[in-house]
């Protein structure tokens, strides 16, 4: 009977990274899924990466910490994950004070920038004018969750005993 230093139960993205993070460290580790083709939240997922929106002195950390794994990822993996940096635009509605909205996000750790309506509109011009009173905007990383799940289970499978 094999022993294993660890088991990590689900090969979404937190289990296959769990798993491909504890294996560089050289343990023993045993992945377990119960679909060999995935249905899981991984397969649905956007893809985004808000890094900006630590609050606490951990979130911060886990946020800087996950983003620069994100930078380097591809090139340890072999893989493209398609990171990127995109644009991300709140928009605020028209009802609502954008001031106070802004205000609201001052607490991130990058917080997004207050646009008016006329730049946001600018940025994307397919915003429904009327019904917003301006919009924030803040870069937000972004990686194809699939092809990065996928790339995670080859290189585990290359690390069997
Ligand atoms: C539409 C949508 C969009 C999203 N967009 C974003 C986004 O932009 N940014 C973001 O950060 N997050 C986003 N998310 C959330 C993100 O997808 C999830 O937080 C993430 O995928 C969770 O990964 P996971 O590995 O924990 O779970 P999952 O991907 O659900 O994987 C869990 C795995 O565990 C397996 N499993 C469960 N129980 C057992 C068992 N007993 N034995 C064996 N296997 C088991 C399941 O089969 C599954 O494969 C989005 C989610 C959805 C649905």
């Amino acid at each position: 009977m094999k022993t294993y230093d660890w088991i990590v139960v689900g090969a979404g993205i937190t289990g296959a990274a769990l798993a491909y993070e504890l294996v560089k460290k050289d343990c023993k580790v045993l992945l377990l899924e119960q679909y060999a083709t995935p249905r899981n939240a991984t397969r649905y997922s956007y893809g985004g990466l808000a890094f900006w929106c630590g609050v606490t002195p951990l979130t911060r950390q886990l946020c800087d910490e996950g983003i620069a794994r994100h930078r380097i990822l591809s090139e340890e993996l072999d893989a493209d994950t398609e990171f990127r940096k995109l644009d991300l635009l709140l928009t605020i509605s028209a009802d609502t004070d954008p001031a106070s909205v802004a205000a609201s996000y001052t607490r991130f750790a990058i917080p997004p920038k207050l646009l008016s309506l006329k730049e946001a509109c600018e940025l994307e011009p397919l915003l429904n004018q009327e019904v917003i009173a301006g919009a924030l905007t803040v870069k937000h990383g972004h990686i194809h969750p699939g092809k990065t799940t996928t790339r995670l289970h080859q290189r585990l499978f290359a690390c069997r005993w």
